[in-house]
């Protein structure tokens, strides 16, 4: 029974790791989750700052990263 339990935390680490990451954007403040995410295409794109429309990673490839605004800052 202790192993099943010390697998199960081990997958929550994991997964917690690979697919959702926290990026504030560095003008504003706003805070974001980055989901990574799989794309069809191999182009070039970007994240642009909801708040106040920064460009805040741009990138090449397949690997894509969704950006959910979470809290945005105090003063916006
Ligand atoms: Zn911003």
């Amino acid at each position: 029974m202790r192993s099943l339990s010390a697998h199960g935390l081990a997958m929550a680490d994991q997964l917690r790791q690979s697919s959702i990451d926290e990026f504030q954007c560095g003008r504003c403040g706003a805070v974001y989750d980055v989901a990574i995410t799989h794309l069809a295409l191999r182009a070039n794109y970007d994240a642009i700052c909801n708040v106040c429309q920064k460009v805040m990673n741009e990138w090449h490839g397949t690997v894509g990263r969704a950006y959910t605004l979470k809290s945005q800052p105090a003063h916006a």
